[in-house]
């Protein structure tokens, strides 16, 4: 519909009556079931390579809860499309738009347990079910202006029974308690960590500037060979990578032979030379830091990867980033970093 007729449709809801205003609720209520049932089709077309054995002769076999079945010409077995998916399992196709909905929306565990009518426990297992496909989705072959730069977390694990000492693995630890020097706000910077302190967990970041792109890595450790891991597949032929300077990451760019240009370092902060500064990738690990560490609350260590992976989709989509964006990654799709 175009929008000065709608805008005329929407004028009149104000002349309707209480009986005519919830007529006209439950209509457009089953209109939205509609779209999203064929939207769910859609994606469950997508998917015709046989989700065992990886042939592509396979032939359409009926539906199955609401999804095109497949049957394998070569095994035999059949599967539709979120067989071997994280999706695989969920019984109710409208509980997955339920579950991406709560995503889209950015809704707590608290709320989307609330609204669900499901345990939190169950709302925090889906939550991630619907995430762990997108850690995956990273940039590839990245072209232009690429800005890197680590920040750190406090390794934490949140939701555990027992906690475990990260010095010595197998080991208990003491519960941390909350305290020490207060933060004036949630996006001040971390301090750059002593490497003794492993209680801090390196997040490292590249950001395509002017673009959406972004790749991220929780590292083990912040080291030349963890680095070079994580971005080898990220650069790209024309890529011109920008960095702060710090040595591991102009160690491993030169290494990788990736042109880099580093910007010096001083007590004053980062010296910003023209365009090559790391300014929009820090502005990113601001906004990482403020939705982590306040909306969320803290998450983690463990999962720290599927959030950032939802970080990555919520920069990626803006104000576009609508539930079956979450349904289609969840199916395997890459629908960001293309
Ligand atoms: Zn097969």
């Amino acid at each position: 519909m175009a929008p000065t007729q709608f805008n005329q449709y929407i004028g009149k809801v104000e002349t309707l009556s209480e009986g005519q205003l919830e007529h006209l609720i439950s209509v457009a209520k089953s209109r939205q079931n509609r779209v999203r049932q064929t939207f769910a089709v859609d994606v469950a077309r997508v998917t015709s390579a046989c989700a065992h054995c990886g042939a592509v002769a396979t032939v359409r076999n009926g539906m199955s809860r609401g999804a095109q079945r497949y049957l394998c010409k070569d095994c035999g077995r059949s599967f539709n499309a979120a067989t071997n998916t994280p999706l695989s399992g969920l019984r109710n196709k409208n509980r997955s738009l339920e579950i991406a909905d709560c995503l889209a929306r950015n809704l707590t565990i608290k709320q989307m347990a609330a609204e669900m009518s499901i345990a939190r426990s169950t709302a925090f297992r889906l939550r991630h079910r619907f995430l762990s496909e997108a850690v995956n989705h990273q940039p590839v072959g990245l072209a232009g202006l690429v800005e890197m730069d680590e920040t750190f977390f406090r390794e934490s694990q949140k939701g555990s029974r027992k906690l475990e000492s990260i010095a010595e693995p197998g080991k208990t630890r003491p519960p941390r308690h909350h305290g020490g020097k207060p933060k004036k706000d949630m996006t001040e910077a971390t301090p750059r960590p002593d490497p003794k302190r492993s209680e801090l967990v390196p997040v490292l970041v590249a950001r395509l500037r002017g673009q959406p792109h972004i790749g991220d890595r929780v590292l083990p450790a912040m080291n030349k060979t963890q680095v070079k891991n994580a971005i080898s597949d990220w650069l790209g032929a024309e890529a011109l990578l920008c960095t702060d300077g710090s040595g591991t990451l102009r160690q491993a760019a030169a290494e990788l032979k990736v042109p880099a240009k580093h910007v010096a370092v001083s007590y004053e902060g980062r010296v910003k030379e023209g365009v090559y500064h790391v300014q929009s990738v820090n502005r990113y690990h601001q906004a990482l830091k403020l939705w982590i560490n306040h909306d969320r609350r803290g998450v983690a260590t463990k999962y720290l990867p599927n959030y950032l992976a939802w970080m990555r989709m919520r920069e990626w989509f803006k104000d576009d980033l609508r539930p079956e964006r979450f349904i289609e990654s969840a199916l395997g799709r890459k629908v960001i970093n293309t």
